[in-house]
């Protein structure tokens, strides 16, 4: 990076964001903040903007800081050619189409918000080859996969690794009965509610397996899920002849978000300490327990069945979750409701943008129905 990047972030105001903005803070010579965009948390984001001072703003509610214009519509960013790159950060659909109108403006995209690949994976990455764009995971599992990849023709397979979340080892009554607050307290990683949710049950790891088969185009029988409590090898490929390339580090957020916005440089950034094999003394490793987190499984089927599938499974999920974290339905139920509204779903191939987003509307209307229908 020989002059500033010029990058905005959408969805600043989430885990992600803050993350992204305090690595961007210890490498302010490397970037020229063009937007900032955030979410409910109308402050924070003022206080964002009075600080980094982006040319322009975009929020829920209008807001007004000095010095910056604001901006009525995601789209507005995502059209902006004064971007090298925008990070995707917020969480949701709402990432969706302005990922698809930067990509058609040439701009880079660090994408942390699955949503995107799992709902429309097949359109965003056709589009982003024609316009020549880098879609760079900021995801750690892709992230790390992208790290060991070196020739993708000469790969067999990949290795994604699941912390296994914070019922792992509790017994499958344990788990049934959980509470939102146990649910809440991932052992390993710090992030935003919904996506904690899914590490619980698994479904994030589900949904990071459609998110590999998009991003780097393996079959998903070509893509495992191993179990690692650590989070220390944040993900593996294996070469043809043997030989298995894994990329380890401190589990932060921090390292694949500034990977993903400085690369291919790399900087020592907001990196605080080294990293040492002998701190660390061990690695577990082991199978997952599918009939426990039968979330994986369901996933991999809608998956291969591939359509609007994916998005189903995403928006019937979502939806679940919210009811969970609501009090309205017990953890179990997640899985529980997405299967039953996935197996009521007549798959579209090769949908369009607006399919799929007819699809993601009428099948959470159709799971919030079932979930009032079902609480009773
Ligand atoms: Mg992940």
């Amino acid at each position: 990076m020989n002059k500033k990047r010029c990058i905005s972030i959408i969805g600043s105001t989430g885990s992600i964001g803050t993350q992204a903005l305090e690595v961007i803070e210890k490498l302010q010579d490397k970037f020229e903040i063009i937007a900032l965009a955030g979410g409910n948390n109308v402050e924070l984001l003022k206080s964002q903007a009075e600080k980094f001072k982006p040319k322009y703003i975009y929020a829920s509610k209008p807001i007004s800081v000095s010095g910056t214009k604001t901006l009525s519509s995601l789209d507005e960013i995502a059209a902006n050619k004064e971007n090298d790159i925008i990070l995707v950060a917020c969480s949701g659909k709402i990432g969706l189409k302005p990922t698809l109108k930067a990509i058609e403006n040439g701009i880079d995209i660090a994408l942390a918000n699955k949503e995107t690949l799992v709902m429309a994976g097949d359109i965003v990455m056709k589009k982003a080859k024609e316009h020549g764009v880098k879609i760079i995971p900021v995801d750690s599992e892709h992230c790390a996969i992208h790290q060991c990849i070196k020739d993708i023709s000469q790969v067999d397979k990949l290795i994604i690794t699941a912390s296994g979340g914070p019922f792992l080892h509790k017994s499958v009554d344990e788990m049934k009965n959980a509470t939102v607050a146990e649910t809440l307290k991932h052992p390993r990683w710090n992030m935003g509610k919904k996506i904690t949710v899914d590490s619980a049950t698994l479904m994030n790891k589900g949904l990071e397996i459609i998110e590999a088969h998009h991003l780097f185009g393996f079959d998903y029988d070509d893509i495992e899920v191993v179990i690692h409590p650590q989070s220390i090898v944040h993900s593996a490929i294996e070469y043809k002849d043997g030989s298995v390339i894994a990329q380890l580090g401190l589990p932060s957020m921090h390292i694949p978000i500034q990977y993903a916005i400085t690369y291919p440089d790399r900087f020592e950034g907001i990196k605080s300490r080294s990293f040492s094999f002998s701190e660390i003394a061990r690695l577990d490793f082991e199978e997952p327990d599918f009939e426990k987190f039968p979330t994986v499984k369901l996933a991999y089927k809608a998956g291969k069945i591939g359509g609007t599938a994916t998005a189903c499974l995403n928006a019937a999920n979502e939806e679940a979750v919210f009811a969970f974290l609501d009090g309205k339905i017990k953890l179990y139920q997640i899985y529980e409701i997405t299967k039953k509204i996935f197996d009521e779903h007549e798959v579209i191939q090769n949908p369009t943008i607006d399919e799929i987003f007819e699809v993601d509307n009428t099948i959470r209307e159709k799971t919030r129905a079932y979930i009032a229908q079902i609480i009773l």
